[in-house]
C-alpha cells in the first residue's frame, strides 16, 4: 500500500509568469495548485491527494479583479473570491444572478477565502457557479507557458473532478459577454442544507424577440445532475422560436430531464434528481421569462 506522505514542498508565486514557469518545471501528478485552499487542504487532510509541490498563486494580485466594460462584459479573475462576485455593485447590477447564485455557496467564510474559478478548477459535479455561467454564455481563459486558450465553460468539465486543464497550465479568467437587449436570466438549486453542494440546480438565459413575444434565444445550464456540470442543448431549442406558454415550459423540463444523467447518492435517487432538474427548469424559465419582459 503507498504510504500517503503530509510533506510537500511550499513554492509560492507572486506574478502570473512565475507560476506558469513552476508549472512548467512540475509533471502534473507531483504539483497541485493551491489558490485559497478551501478544496485543496480538505482533499489534502482526508489524504485524498498527497502532492509533492503545492504551487500557491494566491499572491497573484494582478488576477484578483472584476472589471465590466459594456463592449466586451464581465472579467473575473482567477484570484476574485465568492464573496468579491456577491458584493460586486457592477455584477449586481448588469448579471444579477451571479450575486444570487453566490448567496447560496457554502458558507461567508468559504465565500471569503474560496475562489470562483478554483470552485470550477475543483470540478465538483454540483459546483454551483458553473449553470449561470453556462448559461451567460461564459469562457474560460488558459494559460501556460507562452500561450493562452480560451474555453467555453460548458466544456471546461470533462469528468468528475477532472477539468481541461493540462500539465503546465492554469485558469486564469472567466469572461461572460455583455447581455442582450430583452434578456433575462435566473438561477437556482435545490440543496438539503443552505449551502450545500446542490442536488440539482439550474440557470436559464432566455432573450425575447423585440415585440417581446417569442424566444428569440434560450441557454441552459444544470449542474449536479451528471458527471460534470451540463448544458441542455435540446430542451434549448424547445424553447426557441417560440412563445413560451406552460405547456412549452412542460415539453422544455421533459427534454432537460432527458437530457440529465445524474447517480444515486444516499441523499437521494437518480430518479429524484432527474424529475428535480425538470421541476427546477420550470421555475427557473419563468422567472427569466419575467425578467425578460421587463428587461
Ligand atoms: C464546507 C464547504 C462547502 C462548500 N459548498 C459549496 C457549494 O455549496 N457550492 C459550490 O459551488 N462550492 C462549494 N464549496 C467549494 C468551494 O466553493 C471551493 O472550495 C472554493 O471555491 C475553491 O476555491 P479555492 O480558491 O479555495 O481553490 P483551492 O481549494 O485552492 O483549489 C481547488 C482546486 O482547483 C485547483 N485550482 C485552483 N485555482 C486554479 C487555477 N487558477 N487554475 C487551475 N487550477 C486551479 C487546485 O489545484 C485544486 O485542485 C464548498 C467548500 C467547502 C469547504
Amino acid at each position: 500500500m503507498k504510504t500517503i506522505t503530509t510533506d510537500f514542498e511550499y513554492l509560492p508565486a507572486t506574478t502570473l509568469e512565475e507560476a506558469l514557469e513552476l508549472l512548467s518545471q512540475h509533471k502534473d501528478d507531483e504539483y497541485r495548485i493551491i489558490a485559497g485552499g478551501q478544496s485543496l487542504n480538505t482533499a489534502m487532510k482526508h489524504r485524498l491527494i498527497a502532492p509533492e509541490y503545492i504551487i500557491d498563486i494566491k499572491g497573484l494580485s494582478d488576477l484578483d479583479y472584476i472589471k465590466f466594460d459594456a463592449k466586451r462584459g464581465l472579467k473575473i479573475g482567477a484570484l476574485a473570491t465568492h464573496r468579491s462576485l456577491e458584493k460586486s455593485p457592477i455584477v449586481r447590477e448588469k448579471y444579477s444572478v451571479l450575486c444570487e447564485m453566490e448567496e447560496n455557496v457554502a458558507s461567508v467564510e468559504t465565500r471569503n477565502w474560496g475562489t470562483v474559478v478554483g470552485d470550477l478548477c475543483n470540478a465538483d459535479p454540483a459546483v454551483d457557479p458553473a449553470a449561470p455561467l453556462i448559461a451567460l454564455d461564459a469562457k474560460l481563459k488558459v494559460a501556460s507557458k507562452g500561450k493562452e486558450r480560451i474555453v467555453p465553460a460548458e466544456e471546461f468539465a470533462v469528468g468528475f473532478f477532472e477539468t481541461t486543464v493540462q500539465p503546465g497550465e492554469m485558469a486564469t479568467e472567466i469572461q461572460i459577454p455583455v447581455l442582450p437587449p430583452n434578456t433575462g436570466v435566473y438561477f437556482t438549486k435545490y440543496s438539503q442544507i443552505h449551502g450545500d453542494y446542490a442536488l440539482g440546480s439550474v440557470a436559464v438565459l432566455i432573450t425575447l424577440d423585440k415585440k417581446k413575444e417569442t424566444c428569440a434565444n434560450a441557454r441552459i445550464g444544470m449542474s449536479g445532475v451528471a458527471s460534470t456540470p451540463i448544458r441542455a442543448k435540446k430542451a434549448e431549442g424547445v424553447l426557441k422560436g417560440k412563445k413560451i406558454t406552460d405547456e412549452v415550459l412542460a415539453a422544455a423540463a421533459k427534454v432537460a430531464s432527458e437530457e440529465t444523467s445524474p447517480i444515486s447518492g444516499i441523499e437521494a435517487s437518480a430518479e429524484y434528481k432527474r424529475e428535480l432538474a425538470g421541476t427546477l427548469l420550470k421555475r427557473v424559465a419563468k422567472v427569466a421569462l419575467e425578467r425578460a419582459k421587463k428587461a
